[in-house]
Order: C-alpha cells, then structure tokens, then sequence
C-alpha cells in the first residue's frame, strides 16, 4: 500500500480550479513519426490537403511579417517555402505514395523530404547545407499540421491532457474539445498559455518536469490548480478527501454569485473598480454574469488564433464592435497586438531571445499598415464612447509620439471617409518594461491612462523568464523591487494626471490584493473567472489598515520579509475560505 505522498507530483499551480478525471497523453509533434498503415485513403489524402494549406497560411502570414523586417532578400525564404509547398511534382509523388502503399501522410512526408535534405546535407557547399534547414522547417510544419489534426480527431472530452508544455493556441484547442484540464512538463504561471487556461476556467498544473513520462494514458488524476499537485491513481483517502473540497467549492461558488450585484468596496466605503481581462471574444458573456466593472484588457492576438490569419479591419472592427456593445455601458480597454514573445507568431523568425526582440509596439510601429488596421479598427468601434486603445511594451517616448502620429492620420482618414468615431477616444500605454517605470512620469503626461503589467515587469526588472519553470522560484512578485517599483508607477502616474490600473495576474492573488489597494490602485483588471473571489476579498478589507500594511511593505528588504507579512495579514484577519484553497 502506498502512502499518500508518494504520488503526489508538485509543481506550479497555473489556473485554479480541481478535477478528477483519466490522463490523456498527447506526445508533441516530432517526437515520433509512426509508420502506421491507413485504412481510409481519401481521408488521408484529404488531411494531406488541409494541412498543406495551412502551412501555406502560415507560411504567408510569416512571409508579410518578414518583408517590412527582413527585406526582400530574407524574408524570400519563406516565399522559397511556399513554392516548395506548391511543387507539384513533389505534392503529386506524395499522393501517389499514400495511395500506393497505404501509409500514414506524415510517414510519407517525413520519408519524402527527408531524401532532399539527406541529399543537401551531403553536399560540400556551406549554401546548400544551410539550405537544407529551410526544407526541414517545411517538412516539420506539414508533420505538425498533420499531427495537429489527428490528435483532435483521437481526444475524447473529459479528459486530463498531460504533455511537454503547451503554447495559447494548444489550450485554446483544449478547451473546443472539453478538457478538464492540463498538466505539462514545462512553463511558467505567466506564460501566455496559463494565462488563456485560467480565462477558460481550466484547472492547469506546469513545470512538473517529467509528468509526462510517470503518467500513462488512462491513468486516474487529481488536478488542483489552487496547489499545483497533481495525485496520481488517487487512494480511496485522496479521493474522498477532494471530493468533500470539491462539494465545498461549489459552495463557496454559490456563496459568490450573490456578490455580482455588489460593489467591490471595502469596510470603510472606498470603491475598487474590478474589471475582467478578456482572452477570447465569446468570454464577454461571462465577463458580464461575473459581474466585472467593464473590460480593463482585450488581448487581440487572440484574434490570430480564431481567425488564423491577420484579421483585416472588417474583421476587426465587427469584433471589437461587438464586445463594445456588449460591454456597454462599462468601459472597454482594446490593447494594440502584443505578438512576439512566447505569443503567436512569429516563431519561425528563430529569434534568439524572443521576449527581448521583436514584439509588441516595435512589431506595430515596424508594419504601420496592420497598425493602422487595427487602430482604424478600434476608432470605429468606439462609437458609444466606451472604448478605450492601449499600446503594448512601450520603452521609450518616442515610441508613444510615432503611434500618436499614427492614431491622428487614422482619424483624419476617417473623418475624410465620413466614417463615425470618438474623437476624444482615451488613449493609454502598459507599464511593463522598467525603463517605462523609471520614466513613468513623462510617459504618462503624454497618455490619458497608464495600466501596469506586471507579469512582464517582473520578468524584465528581475530578469527572469515568465514562462521558465526552472527559474520559477525567483519570478517573485513580492521582491521589494517589484514593490517599490510599483508604488513608484502608481504615484508618478497619478501625479501626472493619468490614471493608473494594473491588469497583469498578480491584480489575481488573494495574497497581493490587499498590497495593491494599499499601494494606491483603485483600479485593477483579473481574468473574469476570478472576479468573484477577488471581490468577496476586498469587500472584507478596511483600507485604513491596508495603507498602513502598504507603507510596512515599502521598508522591508527581502521578498521573505513581504511574503510572510502578506500572509500574516491574512491569519490575523477573517480567514474565510482562501487559507482552505490555496
Ligand atoms: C502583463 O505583462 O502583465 C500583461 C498584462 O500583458 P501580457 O500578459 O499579455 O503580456
Ligand atoms: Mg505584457
């Protein structure tokens, strides 16, 4: 008989929630090319087609992105890519194969490219080897949309899916086929993909390091996201056990839906605007059931992952159109693409360091025809005068000046267009690059609002990957750096006259709320699902006592010091049902 503890796998906790459910292993991409025999030719064939084209895709969204970056002559690899795609020649002999022998299509690939790259690697000329690593690039895309393809055709709903690690568009995919969760060997609670879980309300362990190789399929899991452990083929013990804190949860649910009506005020009257982050446009529905005060964050680059292309500005405008009026008469906060970093696209640029390359605003500024897409896009969905734009990694002052620039060309191509917009739009930058802290008070005289990210300031001011669970343990949003910093931003901005929110996850943890109100927001911004609890905590707090627990914090030295003060908070306060769940 094994004792409880010896099945229990730790690791990060990156979207709340529990459940009990049977282990779906799903073995990323490359690892293994199986030569399967196929019964069905057709629907080989087909797959075949679909995932040409999507690669094609793919390849001519990377293509447009290279160009204005790259120039002509480097971006035309990936223009050499498309054409491979298109060689009838080879696509023909493929089909032929499939047919004639019966073989899985990405067998046939994987052994059909494979024979010109074998070929160039031979060669003694550096320009053909080099080469070759183009041709694998496209052999490994076509696998992958291949594989991609199947492995949704072969999950079941109700699983747990268990894997390496997962990027935003995996969970996204998850979440369409009903999964109760997801487990990975890698990542971070930041990283985007934890991020996306937690807006679709799935439980999510990562970092567990080799999950992945201990769970079989099948196999009985626990998942607590509040923890981050994961119980593997639970004891009779662990089961019963969660199923009382499950049954506990589900009330403390209906304990929270009483509160939607409610203010987030706390006991001595002060007001909190709790807004929702908003992942996907079909969550507005739920941003509103949890009873958020308006959207403080839509993050468009979700808009890539639905429309798996750049959304032109009908696209657009029809999308933010439809959150504007749905939000109404709350506030919404569009933020400008933040794409580069561990986001969509685009990967295949092989930037050695992607978080610090080429992302967000200098991607924008860089391309001001998708730029300008999306602001004309946003101008004409702010109509009712309840939308709001926001750009992303801002770093220096010149970079909000060229996007002003841009903003009024928009507005006057508009206004020539006899098109409708609010010409006093608010227009409002992210503080999550320390150089933008440090200058806080000019950047935000340029600016209406300011609204703080501290899931990259705390990467960038500490110089620890957001997503790397290896380095998990110093991505501490309680160091007093952090601390000082914030206080720092929230006082500088205010005195310039901007407003200033916070909408990274840490506005999410019931330990750093009393901190941040203490620090001076009045407004903070957390995924919807989370609205809930975070509200039932404010309304708890005397905000006297968090000032005075704000100011201690500033004095102290070390991240111990502030953790274990914001924890003592809470055990000499009304412990509630927090201390139970985390
Ligand atoms: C942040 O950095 O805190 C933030 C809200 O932006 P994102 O997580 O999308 O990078
Ligand atoms: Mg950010």
């Amino acid at each position: 008989m094994k004792s409880d503890a010896e099945n229990i796998l730790k690791g990060i906790g990156a979207a709340p929630g529990i459940s009990i459910s049977q282990a779906f292993l799903y073995k990323k991409e490359l690892e293994e090319i199986v030569n399967d025999e196929i019964s069905d030719v057709e629907d080989a064939l087909q797959n075949l087609n679909v995932a040409l084209e999507k690669s094609k895709k793919e390849l001519r969204k990377i293509f447009s992105l290279a160009v204005d970056k790259l120039g002509d002559k480097r971006a035309a690899i990936f223009e050499a890519q498309i054409m491979i795609l298109d060689d009838p020649i080879l696509v023909k002999t493929i089909e032929d194969r499939i047919r004639n022998e019966k073989r899985a299509p990405e067998f046939i690939v994987h052994d059909e490219i494979s024979k010109y790259t074998d070929l160039m690697n031979l060669s003694h000329e550096t320009y053909m080897r080099e080469r070759s690593h183009d041709i694998e690039d496209i052999k490994n895309r076509i696998v992958r949309n291949l594989k991609k393809k199947k492995w949704k055709s072969r999950i079941t709903s109700d699983v747990v899916v268990v894997t390496t690690s997962v990027t935003p568009s995996d969970t996204v995919l998850f979440s369409r086929v009903n999964v109760k969760g997801y487990v990975t060997d890698f990542g971070g609670l930041t990283s985007h993909a934890a991020i996306v879980a937690r807006s679709l309300n799935i439980p999510a362990v990562v970092g567990l390091h080799d999950a992945s190789n201990r769970i079989k399929d099948g196999d009985l899991l626990i998942i607590d996201g509040y923890k981050g452990e994961v119980i593997l083929n639970p004891t009779e013990k662990q089961l019963g056990d969660y199923q009382k804190k499950i049954a506990r949860l589900q009330k403390l649910d209906i304990e929270l839906v009483k509160l939607k009506e409610l203010p987030a005020s706390t006991t001595d009257g002060v007001e909190i605007q709790l807004m929702a982050n908003l992942e996907l446009i079909d969550e507005v529905e739920v941003v509103n059931q949890n009873g958020a005060k308006g959207i403080g964050l839509v993050r468009t680059e979700q808009l890539f992952e639905e429309y798996e292309a750049f959304p032109d500005e009908e696209e657009q405008y029809k999308a933010y159109t439809k959150i504007a009026e749905r939000i109404y008469p709350n506030n919404v906060v569009i933020r400008t693409f933040d794409i580069g970093g561990d986001k969509v696209l685009p990967v295949d640029l092989k930037e050695p360091n992607p978080f610090l390359g080429w992302r967000g605003i200098r991607l924008l500024l860089d391309n001001p025809q998708l730029f300008k897409s999306q602001i004309r896009a946003v101008l004409r969905a702010s109509t009712h005068k309840n939308v709001k734009l926001m750009l992303p990694m801002i770093a220096s002052i010149i970079e909000i000046k060229k996007s002003k620039e841009i903003i009024s060309q928009c507005k006057e191509e508009l206004k020539k267009e006899g098109r409708a917009f609010d010409k006093h739009m608010s227009l409002g930058i992210m503080i999550e690059i320390p150089s933008a802290a440090v200058l806080i008070k000019d950047f935000a005289e340029e600016v209406d609002f300011v609204s703080i990210g501290t899931n990259d300031l705390i990467q960038y001011l500490l110089a620890v990957d957001r997503g790397n669970e290896i380095v998990s343990g110093i991505y501490q949003e309680f160091h007093p750096a952090v601390v000082r910093t914030l206080h720092h931003i929230i006082t500088g901005g205010k005195n310039a006259g901007a407003s200033v929110s916070l909408c990274g996850e840490m506005a999410a943890d019931p330990f750093a709320v009393p901190l941040l109100i203490g620090l001076g927001l009045d407004t903070i911004s957390v995924s919807a699902s989370a609205i809930p609890l975070i509200k039932k905590i404010i309304r708890n707090l005397s905000y006297k006592e968090l000032k005075s627990l704000a100011e201690e914090c500033l004095q102290f030295k070390s991240e111990k010091e502030i953790n274990t003060r914001l924890h003592q908070f809470y055990n000499n306060k009304e412990k509630d049902q927090i201390k139970n769940l985390y």
